[in-house]
């Protein structure tokens, strides 16, 4: 176990999701954590789409009981102006649900009564054995950044959303509707000019733009609220572990929001970290550190080789890319070894969870 005197202490940078879970799996390990960081949030509303892995991890850090999530049970993948459809079921990754869509300043909440209720501290006097950046992406690293910002609101639909979460691939970029307490959370990419103008446009032109793009399975779009603009970026750290020190969450890597998996990888950082230092007389040493990175590294890097497909490969709108598509999708829902493998993906990720 680590030193009682204060040198197997742990100092957690970066107070979001990512962070808070951390540092209550790793005092939940026994070690001696402060959380530095001040409770801000993204501006405005941000849907997460949680996966069954990240409720595991939740539950077992105490923060999910709270939540009031909605329940995803079917994911409908299509394109706009082209055949083939894909339908994921809960039961082809053999879980209760593919996942769970709460707005993150709902998590944070849960997640900082949590972090009061472990008593973990905000700072230590003296150095710390291991600093774990949980600060969230930033300019320094490495950057590609997409030719598509998303518009994210929150939309009012007739008949009310129930436990249906559609994907649609459109020319302009991908569609993710969300069911939400009977409305929908929306993620739309496309071009920045055009995500300015939806940000911005009369409530009945994005109504109809929504409509004309969805496509009927979403019902009839009636109102829209809380509307704002992100622009799409990836960001991958080039290496993940320096000395005594450990990035996780998107201080590692930041991905497109195409499947809905950033906090989702996160999470599951947040939890092997503390498994793997679990019992170390020293969480700061380079050996325990560098086996993290590594056994992070093929969960990481195949999610963002998927989500970097996913947000490229479905934009533009010749016949032929249209009807390779069309075919892709239409094989995915004739197969089920192919959709029972890409669902448990989506919800464990390559880790070794639950
Ligand atoms: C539109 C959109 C939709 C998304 N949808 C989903 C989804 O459905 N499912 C999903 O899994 N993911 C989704 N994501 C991704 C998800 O939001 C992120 O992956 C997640 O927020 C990362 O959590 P984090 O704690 O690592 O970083 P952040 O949420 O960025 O939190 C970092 C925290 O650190 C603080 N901080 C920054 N600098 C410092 C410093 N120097 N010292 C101390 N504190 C600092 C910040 O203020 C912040 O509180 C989406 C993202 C976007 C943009």
């Amino acid at each position: 176990m680590h030193e009682p005197d204060g040198s197997g202490a742990i100092l957690v940078r970066g107070a979001g999701p990512v962070g808070c879970t951390a540092a209550l799996a790793l005092s939940a390990c026994g070690f001696r954590v402060a959380l530095e960081g001040g409770r801000t949030a993204p501006a405005g509303f941000r849907p997460l789409a949680l996966s069954y892995a990240s409720r595991l991890i939740l539950e077992r850090v105490g923060a999910w009981e709270e939540l009031r999530p909605t329940p995803i049970e079917t994911v409908l993948v299509s394109q706009k102006g082209g055949f083939g459809r894909t339908r994921l079921e809960s039961v082809d990754a053999g879980v209760p649900a593919l996942g769970y869509v709460v707005d993150y300043a709902a998590v944070a909440a849960v997640l900082h009564g949590a972090i009061e209720r472990a008593g973990i501290a905000g700072a230590f006097a003296q150095a710390p054995a291991c600093v774990v950046h949980a600060e969230g992406s930033d300019a320094s690293m490495p950057e590609k950044r997409y030719a598509q910002d998303a518009v994210v609101a929150c939309v009012d639909v007739a008949p009310a959303s129930g436990t249906i979460a559609h994907e649609r691939f459109t020319p302009e970029g991908p569609l993710a509707l969300l069911p939400y307490g009977g409305k929908y959370a929306l993620v739309w990419s496309m071009s920045p000019e055009r995500a300015a103008y939806f940000a911005s446009c009369p409530e009945d032109a994005f109504l109809a733009g929504l409509a004309a793009t969805g496509g009927r399975a979403i019902g009839h779009p009636r109102a829209v609220s809380s509307r704002s603009v992100q622009p799409l970026a990836l960001r991958v750290r080039e290496s993940r572990v320096a000395d005594r020190q450990v990035y996780i969450g998107n201080a590692a890597q930041a991905l497109h929001p195409v499947a809905g998996q950033g906090l989702n990888l996160g999470l599951r950082d947040a939890w092997d970290l503390a498994q793997i230092l679990r019992g170390a007389r020293d969480p700061g040493d380079a050996r325990l550190l560098r086996r993290f990175a590594f056994e992070r590294s093929l969960d990481a890097s195949s999610l963002v080789r998927v989500t970097d497909f996913l947000a490229g490969a479905f934009v533009g709108s010749s016949r032929a890319a249209r009807a390779a598509r069309g075919i892709g999708l239409a094989l995915m829902d004739v197969l089920p070894g192919p959709r029972r493998f890409f669902a448990r993906r989506m919800v464990f990720g390559a880790s070794a969870l639950p």
